[in-house]
């Protein structure tokens, strides 16, 4: 192939060359379980295809953007988060992203989770 994502982490864990533990898969879109959990519900949404992050959205990605929120509720209830979450995007170095594949993280549990607007 010998594109620019051949190496990116996230599209590899897409093209199922790297495991990961699953929560949903369909054609457009993968969740899985985030390898460092910050709370005892801790899942990544991703696109397959590779956006760094919201900088390369525009509305063309509205109904996939859209797709991937409206399964996150279900996927978080089906894992126990039935109280609430919280959905975080970290976008850029401001943002401490890390992995430059665009994800939501999923973040819940039984208990609340620590107050104002954190990071994961
Ligand atoms: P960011 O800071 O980019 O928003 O977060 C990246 C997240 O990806 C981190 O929470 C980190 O724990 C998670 N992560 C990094 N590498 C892997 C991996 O190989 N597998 C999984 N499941 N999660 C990963
Ligand atoms: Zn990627």
């Amino acid at each position: 192939m010998g594109n620019a994502n051949d190496q990116c982490l996230f599209c590899r864990i897409g093209r199922g060359e790297i495991p990961c533990r699953k929560v949903y898969e369909d054609d457009e879109i993968l969740a899985f379980h985030d390898i460092n959990p910050s709370a005892p519900v801790h899942f990544l949404v991703i696109p397959k295809r590779h956006l760094e992050n919201l900088y390369d959205a525009d509305l063309a990605h509205a109904g996939m953007l859209g797709r991937m929120m409206g399964r996150i509720g279900e996927l978080a209830r089906s894992l126990g988060a039935t109280d609430g979450f919280r959905v975080v995007v970290n976008n850029g170095r401001v943002g401490r992203q890390e992995v430059y594949h665009l994800h939501m993280h999923v973040i819940g549990g039984p208990e609340p989770l620590g107050s104002g607007i954190k990071r994961t």
